[in-house]
């Protein structure tokens, strides 16, 4: 590769709502990917936790190419049979008993919160309320934008809709506080492990307090796995690892590996809330997507890539960890599976392209967390290739020298 021959890439007629690291991806191969120049990059974000197989995995690759041979799109109007086989497989992993499909992150969530709407008003309240949670992320329609915790991506867009009563995270008398002796509340709404709020947990034993509450005050419990779930953690979904089932489940970035899908999966108190006509998506479950969606769960059991993301990621956090052990600087190290978060005591976001220009692919959120979600493909090598880049980067931001 000749550095000299490489002209920056800009997208002048794309609306410029992104900050953009100066590269154009070209083609890929497992957790690896290439640039229009030919440099090589270790890919450490899978799309933001989207390409859960990776790049170009030959049996997801053969199974799209012949479904846009034989259907990409028929509507809602006809039955489309892989949706039932794919909502089949989230039942049952999930413990579940229905789904609704759509296409992305906050369709899915927005659809959850009219779920949650209609819940209440099915109940007579008129105004419900849902509980969401300091630092959320749920997506950026006004919903739920709404719904997000972030005053950085409310800020000019307002009036938000008061739907909402917030609240921190892991503080059971904080929840109960906010809401005891209100009859408008109707559900209570997380991220299982908040993903761009900085990567942080919640206690299993919280989980397991808010689900006990949600039955006895008859609310809907809402876990947000749009980034956590399908496998990342090395369960099906991160609720899983507490022990408990919610009531609505919204999916979407990895379920379909790259091939853009989100759905709705909902348990025995919320499977029958929406009736004809109360909801519907144009694009919601084709043909295509629905693919997407079996072979890469079907792709993801025959490799046994769960038990690989639980794996691959204990080792990843445990070298993190070590390499970082002297370094004040790294607040904390934590996360589950492939879904890990380092935290430093200043923002990085320079690192995003610092990490690029060294072959690795990362992200930073909540300025200051450096955040790992690669394929669950990874292999052990390839988590030490990166922590071997990240680390003198990290070292060098951390000492003002970057
Ligand atoms: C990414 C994300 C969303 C929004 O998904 P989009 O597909 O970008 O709309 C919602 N919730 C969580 C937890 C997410 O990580």
């Amino acid at each position: 590769m000749s550095s000299a021959a490489h002209v920056p890439p800009s997208s002048p007629h794309v609306m410029n709502t992104y900050g953009r690291v100066p590269i154009a991806l070209s083609h890929g191969q497992g957790c690896l990917v290439w640039d229009v120049d030919g440099k090589e990059y270790l890919d450490a974000l899978g799309g933001i936790a989207v390409n859960t197989l990776g790049h170009a995995h030959p049996a997801l690759v053969a199974a799209l190419r012949d479904q846009v041979g034989k259907l990409i799109h028929t509507s809602n109007y006809y039955h489309v049979p892989n949706q039932e086989v794919l909502a089949a497989k989230l039942v049952a992993l999930s413990g579940m008993t229905n789904v609704f499909f759509c296409n992305s992150g906050l369709e899915a969530n927005e659809g959850a919160l009219k779920m949650a709407r209609k819940f209440g008003h099915d109940k007579g309240i008129d105004k419900p309320k849902v509980v969401v949670y300091e630092r959320a992320f749920h997506g950026r329609s006004i919903a739920t934008l709404s719904a997000t915790g972030n005053p950085k991506i409310h800020a000019g867009f307002g009036p938000l809709i008061d739907d909402f009563i917030r609240v921190p995270l892991n503080n059971i008398d904080a929840l109960k506080a906010a809401t005891d002796g209100r009859d408008d509340v109707v559900a209570v709404f997380f991220e299982a492990i908040q993903g761009e709020g900085g990567v942080h947990p919640l206690d299993e034993a919280y989980m397991r307090d808010v689900r006990a509450l949600c039955d006895e005050r008859d609310w809907l419990l809402m876990i947000d796995e749009v980034q956590c779930g399908v496998g990342r953690t090395g369960k099906w979904f991160a609720h899983q690892w507490a022990g408990i089932t919610p009531d609505v489940m919204p999916l979407a970035k990895g379920l379909g590996s790259g091939v853009p899908i989100g759905a709705i999966v909902a348990g025995p108190k919320a499977a029958n809330i929406l009736q004809p006509g109360n909801h519907g998506s144009t694009f919601g479950g084709n043909p295509l997507a629905m693919r997407a969606g079996v072979e890469t769960l079907n792709i993801m059991q025959a490799d046994n890539l769960m038990a690989n993301a639980a794996e691959v990621g204990d080792y990843l956090q445990a070298q993190l960890r070590a390499a970082f052990a002297d370094q004040p600087g790294v607040v904390s190290v934590r996360g589950k599976g492939l879904m890990i978060g380092v935290e430093l005591n200043k923002p990085c976001g320079q690192l995003i392209g610092l990490a690029a220009h060294n072959g690795l692919l990362i992200s930073v959120t909540a300025d200051t967390v450096i955040r790992l979600v690669p394929p669950l493909i990874l292999t052990r090598a390839q988590a030490d290739q990166i922590v071997a880049i990240l680390k003198p980067l990290v070292n060098d931001v951390l000492a003002g020298n970057a």
